[in-house]
């Protein structure tokens, strides 16, 4: 049996006509079952629903033998223990630092003064700023991100940005784009071993629908 660990919404959906192009359909809807263990049309392989920041986890320890992660969620997991053969395109969006209109970010970073960042992303926000020189105070937050420079929380926010409309819609503004997100496809190394022959053929397919695409 082959276990792939997937997160409900974006990743799920975007992953559904990869999956279909090769081959494979899910027997599930998971907005509509309360199942975290969705049966495919190949014996072989089922779907495992988890938090979106607990793929790579699952993966590394062997819940999963394959997942599906936003390179967010693997670059601040860290990818100790992945293989990370594909490069899915889907869920693409970028990570960027966002403030309040009004805000003057450039003098903020010139004149050296401490600035406080809340962010989901506090390992990639950390790495960013230590690049630039930026002296930074981070507050690791869970969700609704954009309300931290809004209630005065923090000078700052490190989020995920699609088309923007978010920010637009609570007054903030993008002043650095941090870099691009795409979602990967995560293989357990043991099971890359162990599981070869059918890992390989899904692997190959998921590349086949992508050259497809
Ligand atoms: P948007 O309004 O289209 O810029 O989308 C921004 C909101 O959607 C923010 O709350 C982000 O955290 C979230 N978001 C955008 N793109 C993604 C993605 N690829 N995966 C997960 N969340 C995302």
């Amino acid at each position: 049996m082959i276990t792939l660990a997937l997160s409900k919404g974006r990743i799920f959906e975007e992953t559904m006509p990869l999956l279909r192009a090769a081959g494979i359909s899910v027997l599930d809807d998971p907005e509509k079952t309360r199942k975290l263990i969705l049966a495919t049309n190949q014996n072989e392989l089922r779907v495992v629903l988890v938090r979106a920041s607990d793929v790579p986890t699952y993966v590394q320890y062997g819940g999963a033998d394959l997942g599906i992660t936003g390179l967010d969620t693997l670059i601040e997991h860290g990818g100790d223990g992945l293989y990370q053969p594909l490069d899915l395109q889907i869920a693409k969006c970028r990570i960027s630092v966002a403030v309040r209109e009004g805000f003057d970010y450039v003098a903020a970073v010139r004149q050296g003064s401490r600035l406080s960042v809340a962010t989901k992303y506090v390992g990639i926000a950390r790495e960013f700023f230590a690049t630039k020189g930026v002296h930074v105070d981070l507050i690791k937050l869970y969700g609704s991100m954009e309300l931290a420079p809004l209630t005065g929380l923090s000078d700052a926010i490190v989020d995920l940005v699609s088309t923007g409309n978010t920010l637009k819609a609570n007054q903030l503004v993008e002043v650095e784009h941090i870099m691009d997100i795409s979602s990967r496809l995560v293989v357990n190394q043991a099971s890359l071993k162990l599981k070869q022959a059918p890992l390989r053929r899904i692997i190959d397919a998921f590349s086949g629908a992508l050259e497809a695409a």
